[in-house]
């Protein structure tokens, strides 16, 4: 403003009077403009805002006083000053006429350059000083609106925050530094059974305690601090309390909200109590637990998942291992008692079960401290111990178990051959004949034919196979297991059996589905040629009138079919499930082992072992055998 020239409108009919009014007020402060006549006076006025206007009063067309008229007349122009200049008269009428018309001043001429600069000074003052007042009202408007503005907002928060105050259900309170309270809330009345009116002006410490001992100003601020409450009647309840402190012009308040938390300490008293009784009733289930693992008449062992370090061992475990004390097992490997030849084993299930496989029931050989061997049925389930992925082994000392199913196997097999005897004999007794027969013959002819020869050797290679058989079945053989080629085994049982067969009129035939390929099974020979005879033995009991068993040997994937199929009476479905039982017989002079022997051998095998029949038409008995090599044949 101070910076910017002011505009000064010139109005004279000669230029010589411009000129010379321009020389007198020649000022860097202003803005000098001519105007030659009334026309062009009021053109410029229209187009400036001017701070003062020097008029001259003779102007042909419109004069001096007509031009002031025009120039009053405008609204936005009424307020500029004129400054007549004439060189007239100085007449009384003449001098009131140019006033009427809104003149400010005279001037007349010759004008004294001095005083006409001092006059237009003085008109540039008012001017600017119009100037400022405008904007300064400008400005004034600006603000009130902002503050009208900024009021609403005030009014709208302060209705809001009353609203919450007045609906809350915490008790707010505004007091001052020394705990007067201004202000409170309705919530007062629910929590301490206060009136407003009644607690305000009262101290705070009527509500909180605390504040009898405490001072406001040192209170934790904004903080949410537990503490006692009081209400009317005197009783007490435990509160959440939170102070925070404003200033409002100039002054320190205090603003303080209660809360009553005693439903949620109930709440949380109930929670503990809760807490407590499940802990404790888990401890008691973790106590019978750990009393049960312990005292558990199974051996339990847990072993880490990604170790083969025995981390526990119950009592039952540490007696079958022979050892004493804990620290004898514990933090040992488990492979120093597993039987070596069943660490292969062991490791591969062990492999497994980190593979997430589920494994069956398994049996496995341990060398006990005292360096005696026994056998154990396992059961591996995964668990979690000390945090850490772990297995619980469940083990059962099965030696004795073993050693009763190795007797009944064996007495089983004894009875077989009993019976087979009747048959071999006559076996044998008919190449004797013959044998007889042709010594007789020599006898009488004085010599061998070569033919006789020939027949006396077949035979006697005959008895000698069948004998060399029985013998090999009848006496206790190690347990072995080797790679046997199928097709050996089931003629010569075939051979053996059919000196029984031929006595009740039944023929057997082997058909293989591949004459060329070998069937090698790993397998226990002389066990699995005695699951054959029980097979076979029965198909020629169910045909008491003759006929054929018919034995097909087929190649599957990876394991090797033998389907032994009779044509005798079959079995009725009822009878079915009871079939290989123990001492199930439907015979007079059956055992009824026979079957359930031959299962527990196919198991032993990882075979399988499946009858089915029809009455009238005959019974199927499939054993089905792996042919590709086990790493190891559980026992
Ligand atoms: P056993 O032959 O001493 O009776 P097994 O266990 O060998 O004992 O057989 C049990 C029963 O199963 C037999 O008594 C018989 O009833 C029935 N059985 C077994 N095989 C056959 C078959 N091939 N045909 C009909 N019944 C059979
Ligand atoms: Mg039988």
């Amino acid at each position: 403003m101070d910076n910017q020239a002011v505009n000064i409108l010139m109005v004279d009919d000669r230029q010589e009077n411009l000129i010379a009014l321009e020389a007198v007020l020649h000022s860097p402060h202003y803005n000098l403009i001519r105007a030659y006549s009334g026309e062009e006076a009021l053109k410029w006025v229209l187009r400036l805002d001017f701070a003062a206007i020097l008029l001259d009063v003779q102007m042909p067309g419109l004069d001096g006083f007509e031009t002031a008229k025009l120039i009053r007349a405008r609204g936005k122009s009424r307020d500029i000053p004129i400054l007549f200049i004439t060189a007239l008269s100085q007449t009384h009428d003449h001098v009131m006429h140019g006033y009427s018309v809104g003149a400010i001043d005279y001037i007349f001429k010759p004008f004294h350059p001095l005083v006409l600069k001092s006059k237009v000074a003085e008109f540039v003052k008012i001017y600017q000083n119009q100037q400022q007042i405008q904007m300064q009202k400008e400005l004034l408007k600006k603000r009130a609106e902002e503050l009208e503005v900024a009021y609403s907002q005030l009014r709208r928060s302060e209705a809001l925050a009353r609203a919450i105050g007045e609906s809350s259900i915490d008790t707010l309170i505004t007091m001052d530094a020394s705990g007067e309270i201004y202000t409170v809330n309705p919530g007062v009345r629910n929590m301490f059974g206060y009136v407003e009116e009644e607690i305000s002006n009262q101290n705070i410490a009527k509500l909180l305690p605390i504040f009898q001992t405490d001072e406001i100003s040192n209170f934790p601020k904004s903080m949410i601090i537990e503490v006692e409450a009081r209400r009317k009647d005197g009783s007490l309840f435990p509160a959440e309390v939170q102070v925070s402190q404003v200033t409002v012009e100039e002054e320190v308040i205090f603003v303080c909200s209660i809360r009553d938390i005693t439903e949620r300490k109930i709440q949380y008293h109930l929670l503990e109590c809760l807490v407590e009784e499940r802990t404790q009733e888990l401890k008691q289930s973790e106590d019978k637990y750990r009393q049960l693992v312990e005292e558990s008449p199974e051996i339990i062992i847990v072993r880490k998942l990604h170790s083969d370090i025995c981390s526990f061992i119950n009592k039952t475990g540490l007696n079958l291992l022979g050892a004493e004390r804990m620290d004898q097992i514990i933090g040992k490997s488990v492979f120093d008692w597993i039987h070596p030849e069943d660490h292969t084993y062991a490791s591969t299930m062990m492999e497994d079960l980190r593979l997430g496989k589920e494994i069956d029931v398994v049996e496995e050989r341990w060398v006990r401290l005292d360096g005696t061997v026994i056998d154990v049925e396992l059961k591996t389930i995964p668990t979690e111990y000390q945090g850490e992925p772990a297995i619980y082994v469940f083990a059962r000392d099965i030696t004795e178990w073993k050693k009763s199913q190795e007797i009944l196997q064996q007495s089983e097999k004894l009875s077989v051959v009993g019976e087979l005897a009747a048959g071999i004999a006559h076996e044998i007794r008919n190449p004797l004949t013959s044998l007889r027969g042709f010594v007789q013959l020599l006898d009488l002819e004085g010599g061998f034919g070569k033919e006789y020869g020939h027949i006396m050797l077949s035979e006697i290679d005959r008895i000698n196979m069948i004998v060399s058989e029985l013998l090999l079945l009848a006496k206790p053989k190690k347990m072995d297991f080797q790679e046997h080629e199928l097709k050996l085994m089931l003629d010569s049982i075939i051979t053996l059996l059919n000196a029984q067969a031929n006595l009740h009129g039944v023929e057997i035939v082997a058909y293989y589905s591949d004459t060329t390929t070998h069937y090698p099974v790993v397998c226990e020979e002389n066990k699995l040629k005695q699951v054959f005879i029980n097979i076979l033995k029965n198909a020629i009991e169910a045909m008491p009138d003759g006929g054929q068993v018919r034995v097909e040997v087929d190649r599957l994937e990876n394991d090797v079919s033998i389907a032994f199929i009779d044509q005798g009476n079959g079995i009725p479905s009822e009878q079915l499930s009871l079939i290989g039982q123990p001492f199930y017989t439907t015979k007079d002079k059956g055992t009824g082992l026979g079957l359930m022997v031959s299962h527990s051998i196919i198991q032993n095998h990882q075979g399988k072992l499946k009858i089915s029949s029809e009455v009238g038409k005959g019974t199927l008995v499939e054993v089905v055998l792996p042919t590709t090599k086990v790493e190891k044949v559980g026992k």
